[in-house]
């Protein structure tokens, strides 16, 4: 953050920040990111959720339209550090066996919120490889947006169905060995 910029120096610190390749425009997604220090720093991380959060932020932003902002909070393990059960949507990160291999990937929750709308997520999706997040979360929010009503926001909608019913609908072909049904 970079306080105390006087109004007729906003264009000449844009044109900085863009000349050292930083970005300043946070939208729908990228501008509510959240991620713990992950396992480029914890040694109880399961995955690299700051470099995770980022990608995904930045591949839902290119190709999901929102019109409100959703929050994405990304933990590196059950300590929640990134309180991903009150985020819009949120990971946890968890070991995945891929055939012999073991991957980064994340338990997916939706639904959280703080404030007025407080609430803890409802966990959908288990041990889900990082690489099928990008696809997943496309498909839950482009879900929501070909099912909401007239100005429902995200957290509102998630709220109104059963965890079964949210698995239905968001589950992308094949996933049905992942999921976890609590209700
Ligand atoms: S949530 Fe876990 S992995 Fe992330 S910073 Fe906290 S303790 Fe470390």
């Amino acid at each position: 953050m970079i306080p105390h910029i006087a109004n007729e120096n906003l264009d000449a610190v844009r044109s900085e920040l863009s000349d050292a390749n930083l970005r300043f425009a946070a939208n729908s997604l990228e501008g509510g990111v959240v991620a713990c220090t992950g396992n480029s720093g914890c040694k109880f991380a399961a995955s690299n959720t700051k470099a995770h959060a980022i990608d995904l932020a930045r591949f839902l932003d290119e190709s999901v339209f929102l019109e409100e902002p959703i929050n994405l909070h990304l933990t590196g393990c059950p300590h929640s550090c990134a309180q991903h059960y009150i985020g819009d949507i949120g990971l946890q990160a968890v070991k995945v066996k891929v055939g012999d291999e073991t991957v980064e990937g994340y338990n997916v929750a939706v639904g959280g919120g703080v404030d007025d709308l407080q609430g803890i997520a409802k966990e959908l999706f288990k041990g889900v490889p990082f690489e099928k997040t990008r696809p997943l979360l496309k498909n839950i929010l482009e879900r929501y947006l070909e099912n909401r009503t007239e100005g429902e926001r995200f957290v509102a909608f998630n709220r109104r169905y059963k965890v079964s019913a949210l698995v239905e609908l968001y589950a992308l072909p094949g996933m049905e060995a992942n999921i976890a049904i609590a209700n």
